[in-house]
């Protein structure tokens, strides 16, 4: 990566599974921005949970604005000529048109950076990411440490009630209807989806 802290009409990105740093890769890549004088950055966060009231949140230093999952395109309504760098943070949980999003960003020069899951618990591209992967000029791949063997992770392992998740099971967390679910960062090896053909 240059040395060069705002770069006008490049998109980068930082995927990998859960636990592997990508918001802290994120942050790391923003946090220049703070001290140069003149440069201004926005962020952005999917709002899943519709019972969610507040619409803003402040991790270490970005003022996270919390945009419904579905409707990607109302980023339009905070972004201004103030901002060299727009920041996305969990861009997995976006809807699909979150790519017209960020290319239209591209368009007006904006430097965009994101953050996201590349693949969902069956090892399959998470929402839009694919694409946005694609479309990055700078990605990194980052890896976490598999819980089993220690080995890097590059899979995200997802548990129903301490087994497996099938193959089958909805993406969206099932939380809430009385199974407990967690999730695991897995080697190839340890990354297990029963059904997968
Ligand atoms: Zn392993």
């Amino acid at each position: 990566m240059s040395n060069i802290f705002v770069r006008y009409g490049v998109i980068e990105g930082f995927v990998g599974p859960m636990a592997s740093g990508k918001s802290s890769a994120l942050l790391k890549r923003v946090d220049p921005l703070r001290w140069i004088p003149g440069k201004n950055f926005i962020g952005f966060k999917p709002k899943t949970d519709n019972r969610e009231k507040h619409c803003r949140s402040t991790e270490n230093f970005i003022n996270w604005i919390h945009i419904p999952a579905n409707e990607p395109e109302r980023i339009f309504e905070y972004v201004n000529q103030s901002h060299d760098l727009v920041a996305i943070d969990e861009a997995q949980f976006f809807d699909k048109k979150i790519v017209e999003v960020i290319l239209k960003l591209q368009k007006l020069m904006k430097n965009i950076v994101f953050a996201g899951l590349d693949s969902d618990f069956r090892g399959e591209p998470f929402g839009a990411m694919k694409e946005l992967m694609f479309h990055s000029n700078e990605l990194t791949k980052l890896h976490a440490i598999c819980n089993k063997c220690g080995e890097p992770a590059y899979y995200t392992q997802r548990l129903i009630e301490g087994e497996p998740a099938p193959y089958t099971a909805p993406i969206v967390s099932i939380e809430g209807k009385g199974k407990k679910e967690t999730y695991e960062s897995r080697c190839f090896k340890h990354h297990v989806v029963p059904g997968r053909k």
